[in-house]
């Protein structure tokens, strides 16, 4: 919120909350479109923070297949929470809770706990008006302290699933001061064969939107390109909004030029008005620019970097794309990311990582690629090209030095080989007993000692650090001692347990247990990432954006 010295906004009016649905399909990328605008109202002065609602059974994202549902994020509380939470994040610069992530697993494994407890003795459970009083409960509870909470319902309005959540928000509206309600609802425009742009299914969603007895403030129309005035027309008459309550989200480049061209468009601009805070927003030559700065730097060319994984899926690994592209903002470069099957590389067709400039191997479970990764790893090290490992990752380049370099044959990890003669990673000693798989990963934030003069002490910085963990197993300590004396020295630890890893001998060659790549932002790129892609460029420069390297890069961007 403003200070009192530069707004006269009164905080007794209490929160705004901006409900955002979509129609027609999901991933119109409403979140992003949600968050772009969050971000405008945190340039003008105010406190604002998210929930992401995912009307799914499973209590959080943890045991989730990132085939469905993209990356598991992890928040600083070690919450498993669904990419979107990412995303405003990044957006919002704020370090959000599990409490952020609304879930049908978590309102229902609460509600009927509380049956259990007799906390509702005599009384018939019902969706209505238990499990709409815990949702309408939740999203008071995570604006508090905030002055605006934008609630992102996922899924498409008329999905069963989300149909409480939507009766919920209907009664928050209802009991909240209308002033302090807006209701955005984004959808689809396409065109027609002969390039019309085509408002039928806007129309139709707002239908279902309405029989639920909610009425949109807002509409945001994605399309290909703006909104043509007519369309705009077509939309407010048929919905029954004003022509100026609908609003383009055209596809960009890259998604964080949604805020600008939100900007322009004038959505920040009409949810301040509709809720009475125009006058209390900072006056527009004094509002925070920096977003624009960043994410407009002039780039001098492209560096190529190879992610070696599993999914052959952007959404699987979002954060590392984020991550580099917030290294990149910062040295004015693009970095293209190929997406390298694991699953190749073990076959041996190691050419595919000739033509790149840096490597990262990042996270993952279970068995399949592992041969793959560790062989990317061996290629980095061996050919002095800048390396990455997050997590698995970490652990690949660890197996790999000991099957290469120490000769220890057959090492692997446990997770991989429960037979390996040489597991130098284990499983973590207090997940022996665990059986459950929701939750019991050793989760969160966590502090890590770093040693000084190290690459990692460089990076950081400092001695110390605090990133998110998601992991089961770790360096076993039983190897340690082989690694003495070695130029493979592990340079951040936690108590007895190894955090960062690195490779004197070696140009750029670092490992982390932990994920950096969730607390990296624009304007304050993760150093780990920042080092592989300064790395990159003393290694072998930037290409010309033009000279053709790029080919076969994820180049459509879509949100
Ligand atoms: N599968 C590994 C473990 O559980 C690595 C986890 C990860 O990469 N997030 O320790």
């Amino acid at each position: 919120m403003p200070t009192e010295s530069d707004t006269h906004y009164d905080p007794s009016l209490g929160n705004k909350f901006i409900f955002v649905t979509g129609g027609v399909m999901s991933g119109l990328g409403k979140g992003i479109t949600a968050a772009s605008t969050g971000r405008l109202l945190k340039n003008a002065g105010f406190d604002v923070t998210a929930v992401k609602i995912d009307p799914y059974l499973n209590v959080d994202a943890g045991t989730m297949n990132p085939y469905q549902h993209g990356e598991v994020y992890v928040l600083e509380d070690g919450g498993e929470v669904d990419l979107d939470l990412g995303n405003y994040e990044r957006f919002l610069d704020i370090d959000m809770t599990s409490d952020h992530n609304i879930t049908t697993g978590k309102t229902y494994q609460h509600v009927i706990e509380k049956e259990r407890a007799g906390d509702y003795l005599g009384k018939t459970v019902q969706i209505i008006p238990h499990i709409t009083d815990d949702i309408k409960r939740r999203i008071r509870e995570a604006a508090e302290g905030t002055d605006v909470c934008i609630i992102e319902v996922g899924g498409t309005v008329g999905d069963i699933e989300g149909m409480p959540y939507l009766e919920a928000l209907r009664q928050f509206a209802h009991e909240e001061p209308a002033e302090n309600v807006l209701f955005t609802h984004v959808t689809l425009v396409p065109y027609s064969k002969n390039g019309e742009q085509k408002t039928k299914p806007t129309q139709h969603s707002v239908k279902e939107v309405r029989s639920i007895g909610l009425q949109p403030d807002v509409i945001v129309g994605r399309c290909d390109d703006r909104l043509d005035r007519q369309t705009k027309e077509k939309i407010a008459l048929f919905c029954d909004i004003p022509t100026e309550a609908v609003f383009s989200n055209p596809d960009v480049d890259d998604v964080y030029q949604v805020p600008l061209m939100v900007e322009e468009e004038g959505l920040d601009q009409y949810v301040l008005e509709h809720f009475g805070l125009a006058d209390d927003a900072l006056p527009e030559g004094e509002r925070t620019n920096d977003w624009r700065e960043i994410v407009t730097t002039d780039k001098t060319g492209t560096v190529d970097i190879a992610l070696v994984g599993k999914y052959d899926l952007e959404d699987a690994y979002m954060s590392i794309h984020e991550s580099l592209k917030h290294a990149g903002f910062e040295v004015g470069i693009d970095v293209d990311v190929h997406w390298v099957a694991a699953d190749d590389l073990s076959n041996g067709h190691d050419g595919q990582l000739e033509s790149v400039d840096g490597i990262i191997v990042p996270g993952g479970f279970g068995m399949r690629g592992s041969e793959g990764k560790i062989e990317a790893v061996r290629y980095a090290r061996e050919n002095d090209i800048p390396f990455l490992g997050l997590c698995l990752g970490f652990q690949m380049a660890v197996v790999e030095y000991a099957r290469n370099v120490l000769g220890l044959d057959g090492a692997h990890s446990a997770e991989m080989d429960e037979d390996t003669p040489h597991p130098v990673i284990d499983i973590l000693p207090e997940q022996y007993e665990v059986d459950d798989m929701g939750g019991t990963m050793r989760l969160g934030e966590h502090t890590t000692v770093i040693e000084p003069q190290t690459l990692a002490y460089d990076l950081y910085g400092d001695t110390s650090c605090s990133e998110r963990h998601r992991h089961r197993f770790e360096v076993n300590p039983g190897y340690f001692d082989r690694f003495e004396d070695e130029p493979l020295v592990f340079s951040g630890t936690a108590g007895n347990r190894m955090e960062i890893l690195e490779l004197e001998t070696h140009p750029f060659f670092l490992g982390t247990q932990f994920h950096p790549e969730y607390t990296s932002r624009p304007g304050q790129p993760s150093p780990p990432f920042l080092g592989l892609v300064e790395a990159v460029l003393e290694h072998s420069g930037a290409h010309s954006a033009t000279d053709g390297t790029d080919a076969d890069t994820e180049t459509e961007v879509t949100h």
